[in-house]
């Protein structure tokens, strides 16, 4: 102990020792600033930053070792051997390199004792290669224990200096682990020192240098500081700098920092974006992986942003925005690229361009969709090869849908699209624009044969998979062509004429194909004047009523009969009411003529003999109005007839529709004491589950099974079927259009107790409204 004390006080320079104490204390608390720091960091920025604390302390102890030898006051000159010195502060570097992997982010007690003793070997190995270094006309010896007492001191030194870093926070976290560093440092070295004897050896021979090495002094001690100056200050730096780099890994684009057409700078987002490395990014040329869309240079200089696609192999292709503004950024001028992914936003737009463009039932084009395409095909078609139109309209479809409800409708509508997206050519458009309407734009038409070749396909699919015998949701189509250019030199004309097509064919009988021609556009005109003159016939007086008898089969007496309407037209004579009465019911114009024929007929039959009763047709589209039932009771009232007397004709289809209020207007009229007889039976839908549901009077077996009579058998089982029926709901069986006297017989003997037809009587007018009239019976012998 005696030696120590003597040692550091009478054989070395205060000021020098000062000095080397002075630079190892900066040295150590730079050290625990940049460990501190180096512990907040990420783990790559961490192992920096520890190799930086290790050379900071390594050179700063190694200086304070030098600076103190150097303030050993020997008596005689001293030179250094430069390669030991410099292995020494090597050897010290490395040593603190290892005591801070060591260390790991937080030590405990056994990783501080560890790194401790790393420390501790790696000072003394320093320590006494820098002895080694000195080259004097002197013998080295040394006194071991002490040095081993000063090995032990410095490890416990070092030890607790490494465990109160990680034990303690705050800027304790350095001061304290700093002062016992700086204990072991100069534990190590002065007793090492005071252990140390040069014995004077003249043999060793030392060439005179001036000894005192002066100059190495002030070198040492301000290299060192700059050292230490610099490592401070560059860990506030790029502190500083790593905010800022948190700050543009904070934005939502990427950014990429351009200077003389290399890139310079990116954050994390870029790299993202681009799908590749930072090291790889930088160095690199903007062009290596961004092309725009005008084709421009990246490093132009723009205001406004610019779309881009980002190009990396590995990578599909991303289309992305950029804004490029001029920056200064370290100093130099340079070009920032802010770049935002477009992918989702485009995708998000072409999937509303989608939904705009397309039947979100059937995800088939809509009628937009078709009319670009079509006009597209118009206008580059006019040269090269041609193209139809067909327009396609399901058979039966309103009836599935009000029948079976919406689900099965859409159903019906998913299974068409199929059937029809699987029988066109893929360049072929199908589109649904509506209800239950299709348009196919077929291409490559070279003749009507090819048209004609794709209908059949459509037709045979139809036939194949809507098979109405066992899928009662099934559904036929009719479909209308027209060819381009001669159907139609524009899209609107063509669309006109194969529309004209489809009318045709579901005229001449569903589940047909029709091809337009200029024939179909004169009858359109022809209907279109009906419509015309329709709705100007009742002003005009052009109709009346005729009546044909009811009678009863057993007598054949005469016991009601069936107004019917005719339509005497100046120009066109008689108009058949099989032709004007659906078009009447297309215009609206039936309600105005059903009100007619209903107040007519009751006047007329007011006037005659009370036992005689009279039938009224109605239209199911006078069911769709809501006042019906009114106008069937003023048009009783006002007549002043028995509503006893009267039978509103009603057929199935009127029942399709809006069940609940077509039922209350049924029972609302019945409630007069109006009778209610169901017409044309058999020739519609569900047929026996209608007659249980509405408040039915008399059935009216259709003519068509009347005239099948004689040579079908099955017709005869089915009108024995409906008597029956009849008999088991209480309703009596009028069998209809009866023309000869077989089929009267074989009415009578199914069991009809009521019948019309030729047979009986025509429809006539009946001449005289006034008179009454008395006919009761006519004989049949
Ligand atoms: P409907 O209600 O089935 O009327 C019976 C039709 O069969 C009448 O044809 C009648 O002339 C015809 N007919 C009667 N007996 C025989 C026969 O023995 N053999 C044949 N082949 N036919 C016979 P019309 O008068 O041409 O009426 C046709 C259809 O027009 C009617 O069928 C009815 O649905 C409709 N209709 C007629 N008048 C009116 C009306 O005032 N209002 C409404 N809504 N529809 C009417
Ligand atoms: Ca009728
Ligand atoms: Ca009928």
């Amino acid at each position: 102990m005696f030696s120590l004390i003597e040692c550091v006080a009478h054989q070395h320079d205060y000021r020098l020792v000062l000095l080397a104490a002075t630079i190892c204390a900066l040295g150590n608390i730079t050290l625990f600033v940049l460990l501190k720091r180096a512990s907040e960091c990420v783990e790559l920025r961490r192992r920096h930053w520890l190799a930086v604390a290790a050379i900071a302390e390594g050179v700063g102890v190694w200086a304070t070792h030098f600076v103190a030898m150097l303030a050993y006051r020997g008596a005689m000159p001293m030179r250094f051997d430069a390669a030991l010195t410099i292995l020494s502060a090597a050897l010290a570097v490395a040593a603190f390199w290892l005591t801070f992997r060591m260390l790991g982010r937080k030590p405990d007690a056994k990783r501080a004792g560890v790194a401790g003793l790393i420390a501790t070997i790696g000072v003394a190995l320093m320590h006494f290669t820098g002895m080694a270094s000195i080259i004097a006309p002197a013998a080295v010896r040394y006194a071991l224990s002490p040095i081993a007492i000063s090995f032990l001191l410095a490890w416990g030194a070092f030890a607790g200096s490494f465990f109160s870093f990680g034990a303690l926070r705050g800027w304790r976290r350095v001061f304290a682990p700093a002062g016992l560093t700086i204990l072991a440092v100069v534990a190590l070295h002065f007793t090492a020192m005071s252990a140390t004897t040069l014995v004077p050896d003249p043999t060793i021979a030392v060439t005179a240098g001036d000894g005192s090495a002066a100059w190495l002094i002030p070198a040492i001690v301000f290299a060192t500081l700059a050292l230490i100056g610099l490592v401070l200050a560059s860990s506030f730096v790029e502190r500083l700098l790593t905010d800022l780099r948190g700050l543009t890994d904070a934005t939502l684009e990427g950014l990429m920092i351009v200077h003389d057409n290399v890139i310079v700078e990116i954050n994390q987002q870029m790299s993202t974006l681009v799908g590749t490395s930072y090291g790889a990014l930088i160095g690199s040329r903007p062009e290596d992986w961004l092309q725009f869309s005008d084709q421009s240079e990246v490093t132009g200089d723009r205001s406004s942003t610019t779309e881009a696609v980002i190009r990396n192999s590995s990578e599909p292709e991303k289309i992305v925005e950029v804004a490029i503004h001029e920056i200064e950024y370290r100093g130099r001028s340079c070009q920032v690229l802010a770049i935002r992914d477009l992918t989702q936003r485009k995708e998000a737009e072409r999937e509303v361009a989608y939904m705009a463009s397309h039947d979100s039932l059937t995800d088939l084009p809509n009628r937009a969709c078709l009319n670009r395409a079509l006009a597209e095909a118009a206008r580059r078609t006019r040269h090269t090869d041609g193209f139809a139109l067909l327009a396609l309209d399901l058979d039966r479809f309103k009836a599935v849908n009000d029948l079976f409800g919406h689900a099965a409708g859409d159903d019906i509508l998913k299974r068409v699209a199929a059937m029809l997206k699987a029988v066109v050519r893929t360049d072929d458009i199908v589109a649904r624009i509506g209800g239950d309407e299709f348009l196919i734009l077929q291409r490559h038409v070279e003749d009507d044969e090819s048209v004609r070749r794709l209908t059949a396909r459509i037709l045979d699919s139809f036939a194949r998979e809507m098979d109405s015998a066992l899928d009662p949701t099934a559904v036929g189509v009719s479909i209308g062509a027209a060819v381009f250019p001669r159907d139609g030199s524009d899209p609107e004309t063509l669309r006109h004429n194969a529309d004209l097509a489809l009318y045709r064919a579901k005229h001449e009988g569903r589940g047909t194909a029709c091809f337009f021609d200029p024939g179909m556009d004169q009858q359109v005109r022809e209907r279109r004047a009906m419509e015309h003159d329709l709705r100007h016939a009742l002003q005009r007086d052009e109709f009346h009523l005729v009546f044909q008898p009811l009678v009863s089969t057993a007598f054949s007496a005469t016991v009601g009969f069936e107004a019917l309407l005719r339509w005497t037209h100046p120009e066109r004579g008689n108009v058949p009411p099989d032709l004007f009465i659906p078009v009447a019911e297309e215009t609206g114009a039936i309600l105005p003529i059903g009100e007619w024929v209903l107040r007519e007929a009751c006047r007329c039959a007011a006037g005659w003999s009370e036992n005689l009763s009279i039938a009224v047709n109605v239209s199911p589209i006078q069911f769709q109005v809501a006042n019906l039932a009114a106008v069937v009771r003023s048009a009783v009232e006002d007549s002043g007839l028995d509503p006893r007397r009267l039978e509103l004709e009603i057929t199935e289809s009127s029942l399709l529709r809006n069940r609940e209020t077509t039922l209350t207007t049924l029972h609302a009229i019945k409630a007069m004491g109006i009778r209610i007889v169901m017409d044309d039976f058999g020739t519609g839908y569900s047929s026996l589950s209608n007659l249980q549901s509405f408040p039915f009077d008399k059935i009216k077996i259709d003519r068509s099974f009347i005239a099948a009579l004689a040579k079908d058998d099955a017709a005869r089982s089915i009108i024995r079927a409906i008597v029956g029926l009849g008999k088991s709901l209480n309703l009596p069986v009028v069998a209809e259009g009866v023309e000869t006297d077989e089929q009267r017989r074989m009415v009578l003997e199914e069991g009809c107790p009521q019948a019309q037809g030729y047979l009986f009587g025509q429809p006539h007018r009946l001449s005289d409204r006034v008179e009454k009239l008395e006919i009761t019976t006519r004989s049949q012998a």
